[in-house]
């Protein structure tokens, strides 16, 4: 029987971030996206209180944090007490594949759960970074993206047992890791299913590789072509689907300026060319009602041109980069001043490794660490390394610095660090190697209280280590208040949104002209883009989504 197609957003349509959407239509049953609801998650949980791995699928499923969706889940998640017949009361029908746009995890952070005999779809790119990620992260459930460690009912805890048996889930030491299948945009690069066979525990656990294959031009029988955008991680990438009655596009996160600007140009123009149906279509900056619209803009070459006269402001200082830790984009950036002012990049161990995987997917990443190359800040651990960490050390450990080598003179390194590097700067600033110098913050305004406190802090680190900052700043407002402000005239342009402005966003969909938009990814209501649209003159008509709820058009 041959279905018209359809759409079901389950999460991420009143939210920026956790995308889960279930494109239908025949033979063809494709998630695009699979990520975490921050926003939903931070509504029960905060760093201390955290879903239990010990029971699967359970605290998801029943607060609701994952969709009821038959077939598409780890057989092993969930706990026989609780799901004797796991998933067979649920309607709908397996997923055949999940597509991942980018390696956000508000993107693709529930994978971990996915049945792993479901295909993941994805860029190179997007692969290598996830991989990076879980090999050099913490290991639990929801880490397992690209390799996955089954789980066994147990009855035996930590205390006397359970005395319900059947709903504790335990891992299985001895058991093989085994890698997802991948199915890649664009094919295989060479030498990259080569990395990837690498273990990621060296000797010590089990590990079967699965190599990834070229992504096939029709999926089930839909043709599904991929286009490279630009966001604020590489391999992002937007969807072109041709259903039978129209092509079905979707954004993804994408921005117009930085240095794939042109890609997400080449997609536009595709649309153009095509004119969607449906344009599934993110609004992350659309303004509220009654707001101006967006802060002004400011592009990624502005922001090095920015960042970079503030380095030259602090010579013979340290100056420490704090970005978003998957931003390589910024990370080159910094590469280049450093290099053009004098001075070594210095990274963690963990953006070396990230750098090294990204390599083996695009040559042009530079990974010349070394002595006149970006160097290495040592991180002092006791105990086995882990095989990420002695891989680094093999291939690159003449790049190591500790603290006394930075501080006979600082002026030479442009650090990269973020506040959860601060540990590190006990050891800077004993060795004299942190007064005076700068905290030059480019990344993203804080999201929600929890973020807020988290900058308080790293003011009082920044401060107590004896160093200046740019790009945001505690300040007491008119009530006398500590304030968290981005928006201090010297703070300004030393960070670039990944994502379109509001006139960019109407802008993509005048020149796409699609019949209908579904808007997704964003905090304003589908009224508010009905409205901006009107004004625009621009004729698509606004499909609201509801969690769930099957679209047609
Ligand atoms: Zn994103």
């Amino acid at each position: 029987m041959h279905r018209a197609a359809s759409l079901t957003v389950f999460d991420g349509h009143s939210s920026i971030g956790g995308t889960k959407i279930l494109f239908e239509q025949g033979e063809a049953r494709l998630l695009l996206d699979f990520g975490t609801n921050y926003k939903r998650m931070g509504e029960f949980y905060e760093e201390y209180l955290k879903p239990r791995a010990s029971r699967g699928l359970t605290d998801y499923l029943e607060l609701g944090l994952l969709p009821q969706v038959r077939g598409l889940y780890r057989p092993d998640l969930f706990p026989p007490y609780d799901y004797p017949r796991r998933d067979a009361d649920w309607s709908g029908e397996r997923p055949t594949a999940v597509l991942l746009t980018h390696a956000h995890l508000d993107h693709c952070g529930a994978v971990g759960f996915v049945d792993p005999t479901i295909p993941v779809v994805s860029t190179p790119m997007t692969l290598a970074l996830l991989r990076a990620w879980q090999e050099t992260g913490s290991t639990d459930l929801t880490s397992e993206i690209t390799y996955v460690g089954s789980r066994t009912p147990t009855d035996r805890g930590g205390g006397p047992g359970d005395s319900l048996p059947g709903r504790l889930l335990q891992g299985d030491r001895e058991a093989a890791r085994r890698a997802r299948p991948f199915w890649l945009w664009g094919g295989v690069p060479d030498g990259f299913a080569e990395t990837l066979r690498r273990s990621p525990f060296g000797g010590r656990t089990p590990f079967e590789a699965v190599d990834p294959v070229a992504a096939p031009r029709m999926l089930g029988d839909v043709p599904v072509e991929s286009h490279g955008v630009d966001h604020s991680v590489y391999g992002a990438s937007a969807f072109l689907i041709e259903a039978d009655g129209g092509l079905v596009a979707y954004s993804g996160d994408l921005r117009r300026h930085g240095e794939l600007g042109k890609e997400t140009e080449g997609f536009l123009r595709r649309l153009e060319a095509k004119r969607p149906e449906v344009l599934i279509v993110e609004g992350t900056r659309l303004s509220a009602s009654g707001n101006a619209p967006g802060q002004p803009m400011t592009t990624e070459q502005e922001v090095e041109a920015n960042c970079r006269r503030e380095v030259e402001r602090y010579p013979g200082r340290l100056v420490v980069a704090d970005f978003g830790p998957r931003n390589v984009e910024r990370l080159r950036s910094f590469r280049r001043i450093a290099n053009a002012v004098g001075r070594s990049l210095v990274l963690t161990p963990k953006d070396a490794y990230l750098l090294q995987m990204l390599h083996s997917v695009d040559p042009s990443i530079e990974t010349d660490l070394g002595p006149g190359g970006m160097r290495i800040l040592e991180e002092p651990s006791v105990g086995l390394p882990r095989a990420w960490q002695s891989l680094v050390v093999d291939r690159f450990g003449d790049a190591y610095l500790n603290p006394h080598d930075v501080a006979t003179n600082p002026g030479r390194y442009l650090l990269c660090f973020s506040f959860f590097d601060c540990n590190d700067l006990v050891d800077l600033k004993k060795e004299r190697a942190t007064e005076g110098g700068l905290w030059l913050y480019s990344s993203s305004e804080a999201h929600g209280e929890e973020q807020e406190f988290d900058f308080l802090r790293l003011q009082k680190w920044i401060g107590w280590a004896g160093m200046h900052q740019v790009g945001f700043r505690y300040e007491p407002g008119p009530s006398g208040v500590p304030e968290l402000r981005f928006d201090h005239p010297d703070d300004i342009g030393h960070h670039a949104s990944g994502h379109a402005t509001e006139a960019e966003l109407l802008e993509l969909i005048d020149r796409a002209n699609p019949k209908v938009i579904v808007p997704v990814h964003t905090e304003q209501s589908p009224q508010r883009y009905e409205e901006l649209l009107r004004a625009k003159g621009v004729p698509a008509r606004v499909l609201a989504p509801r969690a769930g709820v099957r679209l047609t058009w």
